[in-house]
């Protein structure tokens, strides 16, 4: 089976005043078609960074793909002039934001800015492309459709807009769709909502996935396969099942144990990794979590821990399941 997408040792850097920022280092994964992966870590883990690098959406200067491979269908979008990349985005590959005031014109009408990418990469025209805007509207479970199309950003509430959002971006039928924290921005009740939706649009079209989450109980809800970064780099990678039941990198227990559990009747106080994510600018020599682990050891920091598989698809970087911290 040929995945959709995947990623190869993929380098995205920062040149900046300072000094060089390693926003991905060395990332590789792959998506296959009706399948979630689930990118997740902290702020500054890498995990949007990688997939900016994929619509080469990454603002450059000062960022740069340094190294690695894209392969969209087997075509390495890295050697894609803008004009290439702007047939993919929207058409192939669309993306939601984190806030959907991002994403939407607050100057023109919900309707029109679906009917856009339909006009432009499906050459519907005008009459079509309402009819099928209106059908998106109603797709994506927004109320009297006709009426909505016709109104401002300004005039829907917080879900609504990212509901128009999707319709923007499965307007076109996408093969792989980046969601980037899209419910972050939301309260409690609508987040579940839309995550709803987005499943349900899943299986409904097909699509392949690239989840963007720091929220564990997204991972949960949505994801086949899970990534797990920090500091650019994926330290754990697995099956969802391999990442809640038989987690193996301090890091991500870390991150379990601080979830909070919705199952549990009393308030318990949330678990929190001590320390803090190094500076970008100045990351340490061996496991960037050394700082923040119970269980390092001197190895972890003179040596950057290779990928320890315990399974075909599941794998940590971490000195703690490899032979070689015994033979130092
Ligand atoms: Fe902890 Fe060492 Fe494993 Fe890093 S490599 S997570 S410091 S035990
Ligand atoms: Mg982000």
């Amino acid at each position: 089976r040929q995945p959709i997408l995947e990623i190869k040792d993929l380098k995205t850097y920062f040149y900046t005043d300072d000094g060089v920022v390693k926003g991905c280092d060395g990332v590789s994964y792959k998506v296959y078609e009706g399948e979630t992966l689930a990118l997740v870590g902290e702020s500054g883990s890498g995990k949007s960074v990688s997939a900016m690098s994929i619509l080469q959406l990454i603002p450059s200067p000062p960022g740069k793909i340094v190294e690695g491979e894209i392969l969209y269908n087997g075509d390495n979008l890295v050697n894609y002039s803008e004009k290439q990349m702007e047939k993919i985005r929207g058409n192939d590959i669309a993306v939601i934001f984190q806030e959907p005031m991002t994403s939407l014109n607050p100057v023109l009408t919900a309707g029109y800015q679906i009917m856009e990418p339909l006009r432009l990469h499906q050459k519907l025209s005008k009459n079509k492309a309402k009819e099928r805007a209106v059908e998106l509207l109603k797709l994506v479970g927004i109320p009297s459709p006709e009426k909505r199309f016709k109104e401002y950003p300004y005039q829907m509430s917080g879900g609504m807009r990212q509901r128009v959002v999707i319709a923007i971006a499965l307007a076109c039928n996408p093969k792989l769709l980046i969601a980037d924290e899209p419910t972050t921005a939301l309260d409690v009740t609508i987040q579940a909502q839309i995550i709803n939706l987005v499943e349900e649009m899943q299986e409904k079209l097909g699509m392949a996935i690239l989840m963007i989450t720091h929220d564990l109980g997204v991972v949960a809800e949505t994801a086949n396969k899970v990534a797990v970064m920090y500091c650019g780099k994926i330290v754990e990678y697995g099956r969802v099942d391999d990442i809640f039941y038989d987690s193996k990198h301090p890091y991500l227990q870390g991150l379990k144990k601080s979830m909070p559990r919705l199952d549990s009747e009393k308030v318990e106080e949330l678990y929190v990794i001590e320390g803090m994510v190094p500076n970008p600018l100045n990351l340490p020599v061996g496991c960037k979590f050394a700082d923040r682990c119970e269980y390092v050891m001197e190895i972890c920091r003179k040596k950057e821990p290779e990928a320890v598989y315990f399974g075909k698809e599941h794998y940590a970087r971490c000195f703690l399941y490899s032979d070689s911290n015994e033979s130092e």
